[in-house]
Formats: C-alpha cells, sequence, structure tokens
C-alpha cells in the first residue's frame, strides 16, 4: 500500500457549494484537492435551465453551469478527481479520509460538500420523465417557471411540499397536492396557508401510480385514492415531487454532530464550522431551509475563508 497523501485542503463533493470553495481555496494557494463524488456536478446536473444565479441573464443549463464552475476551478489549478471519499477519520489533527479504492489522504482542512438526494417516488414513469428532463422535477423554485399558465401536480405534505405548491400557485392556473395519509405533516401555518389558496386542489389519501405522458412529456398522474380504491387521471403538464431530501452525510456521523434528520450542524452561526477543527461544511449537506445553487456557492466561499484562516493559525 502507498503512503498516505499528505495535502492541505480536501475538498468532497462537486456541486456549486464543492466548485467555489475549490476557486477560493486554489487562489488562496491551499492546493486543494477535490473529489468530484457520485455524481460529479451534483443535484444541478438533474436541473434543466437555470434563471435564478445572478450572472446569466439569458439562463444557463444545469450541467453547463457545472461544467462552466469545473472549469473556473481547474484555472486555479484545483486537483479535481473522478472517485469518492468512502471512510473518514477526524480524530486527529490531520483529517485523514479514504478513497473508494483504498487510497488514503491525510489533510489539514477538509470542506464537505457532498450536498443532498431529493427523494423521489421512485416509479418507472416518474424516473424517465425525470431523466429526459420532460416534466418531472423536485424543485418548484427551479423549474416551476417553465410551467407557468399550465397544471401542475405536486407530492408530498410536509413545509416543503406546501412552500413549492404554494410558489406553484402564484404561476400555474392550477395545482393539485397529493396527500398520502388524511392529514399533512407541515406546520400549521403552511398547511393553512395551501388550504386557503383558491388554485390548489388538495386531494388526501391518495397516491400515484403512475406519471403519464406522451413518450417526451408530461401530461398527467394516475392516482388511487388509498381510502376508497377509487382511480383517477389528473391532467398535467409538470408533476413535482416534495417527500423531503436526504443529506450526503453518513460517512460522517461518527465525528461530525449531525441533525436528527441527518444534516450537519454548524458549531458557530454564521461561519461554517462544524464540531470538529479543521473541518468546515458548505452548501445542502448542512441546509434544509434554502438549497439553492447560489446560496451552496456561497457557503462555499465561506468554507474556503474559514478553512484559509484555520491553516494559517496552525501554520503560525
Ligand atoms: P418532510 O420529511 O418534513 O416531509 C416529507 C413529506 O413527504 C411528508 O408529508 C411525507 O408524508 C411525504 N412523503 C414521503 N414519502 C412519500 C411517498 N413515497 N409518497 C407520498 N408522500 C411521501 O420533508 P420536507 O422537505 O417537507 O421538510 C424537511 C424539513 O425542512 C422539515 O423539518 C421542515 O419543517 C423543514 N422545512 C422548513 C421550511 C420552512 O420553515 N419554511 C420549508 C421547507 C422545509 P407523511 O407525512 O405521510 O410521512
Amino acid at each position: 500500500m502507498n503512503s498516505p497523501e499528505r495535502i492541505k485542503c480536501l475538498i468532497i463533493g462537486s456541486g456549486p457549494a464543492g466548485y467555489t470553495a475549490a476557486i477560493y481555496a486554489a487562489r488562496a494557494e491551499m492546493k486543494p484537492v477535490l473529489y468530484q463524488g457520485m455524481q460529479p456536478g451534483g443535484q444541478l446536473t438533474t436541473t434543466n435551465e437555470v434563471e435564478n444565479f445572478p450572472g446569466y441573464p439569458d439562463g444557463v443549463s444545469g450541467p453547463e453551469m457545472m461544467v462552466q464552475l469545473e472549469a473556473q476551478a481547474k484555472r486555479f489549478e484545483t486537483d479535481i478527481r473522478f472517485g469518492f471519499i468512502t471512510k473518514v477519520d477526524f480524530s486527529g489533527d490531520l483529517h485523514k479520509c479514504w478513497t473508494e479504492d483504498g487510497h488514503e489522504i491525510h489533510a489539514d482542512t477538509v470542506i464537505i460538500s457532498t450536498g443532498a438526494s431529493a427523494k423521489y417516488l421512485g416509479l418507472e414513469s416518474e424516473q424517465h420523465y425525470l431523466k429526459i428532463g420532460g416534466g418531472v422535477s423536485a424543485c418548484a423554485v427551479c423549474d416551476g417557471f417553465f410551467y407557468r399558465g399550465q397544471e401542475t401536480v405536486i407530492v408530498g405534505a410536509g413545509d416543503s411540499a406546501c412552500e413549492e405548491a404554494h410558489y406553484l400557485s402564484k404561476l400555474c392556473t392550477k395545482v393539485t397536492m397529493l396527500v398520502r395519509r388524511d392529514e399533512f405533516r407541515a406546520s400549521k401555518i403552511m398547511a393553512e396557508r395551501v388550504k386557503n389558496t383558491p388554485n390548489i386542489e388538495i386531494l388526501f389519501n391518495t397516491q400515484t401510480l403512475e406519471v403519464l405522458g406522451d413518450g417526451n412529456g408530461v401530461t398527467g398522474a394516475k392516482v388511487k385514492n388509498s381510502k376508497t380504491g377509487e382511480e383517477r387521471e389528473i391532467p398535467c403538464t409538470g408533476f413535482f415531487v416534495a417527500i423531503g431530501h436526504q443529506p450526503n452525510t453518513e460517512i460522517f456521523k461518527d465525528y461530525i454532530d449531525l441533525d436528527e434528520t441527518g444534516y450537519i450542524k454548524y458549531a458557530q452561526p454564521g461561519t461554517s464550522k462544524t464540531n470538529v477543527p479543521g473541518v468546515f461544511v458548505a452548501g445542502d449537506a448542512a441546509d434544509k431551509n434554502y438549497r439553492q445553487a447560489i446560496t451552496a456557492a456561497g457557503t462555499g466561499c465561506m468554507a474556503a475563508l474559514d478553512a484559509e484562516r484555520y491553516l494559517a493559525a496552525i501554520e503560525h
């Protein structure tokens, strides 16, 4: 086995948070190494058009934006590697990390930007239209605009689903919300807001059987009432799924403080610090509220600046 690789800064993950951290860390001469992870480019690679990232007046496709962020990180000589970190040991001053093929890295600083993954229903038809960008989305704020003046369906009953249903209701002629139980999980105030919005119809005890389409795009949803057994089809061009996210933090749980749903807890609000000195977090791995490319990029910047200060302190 080769001896461990010794580096100043390891960045885990390649969404907007990771690449922004890399740009800042590389320009600060920290010679960052970035592992791209399972989904190079992160969640944005499953989004079509990004129209709300400042600086792109005509919009940019999610994958194209990630290619540009990667190129920008490379321009400052970030060492970008295909592969992922499968194990960590943050018990000492040097943070030990292992890649999937057993390569061992010892880093002074680690920036966790592993993101979160949207949960989907798992239906074959849903996955088909998700993959081809044909009308399935897990982000109303990202994609709702494409369905303005049209009818949409949203699945879920938590705060996210309520927030997104309300967001869609301002753009769409009608929003049908599919709630699998006979009550919301969302806070009362969020649920009330949805109930009081005239163009949102809420169907309780309702599960999705299939996302309907013409092969290229969504045309409806086939649903079933679990109490009565009644099946029906709801016409829609956009099918939104808001049933929660899973932060990609499993490998850190023995060392890093997580909240009850697995998101990394900031040790000091207003910074990117975790409970382990020298380990910082950026992006959706610690953010269940905003989840935007621009907020991920912002916290990526914070993490690199915090890591730089930490390095300066230990080097003197
Ligand atoms: P939640 O886990 O709170 O809710 C997920 C919802 O999806 C539940 O209603 C659940 O149903 C439903 N669901 C799960 N799986 C399925 C399925 N297979 N089919 C149909 N429905 C399903 O996730 P959220 O993303 O809504 O929220 C995550 C956290 O973020 C929460 O703590 C929330 O409060 C917070 N948040 C706060 C906001 C705010 O305050 N502005 C905005 C957004 C999120 P069931 O209820 O039956 O389990």
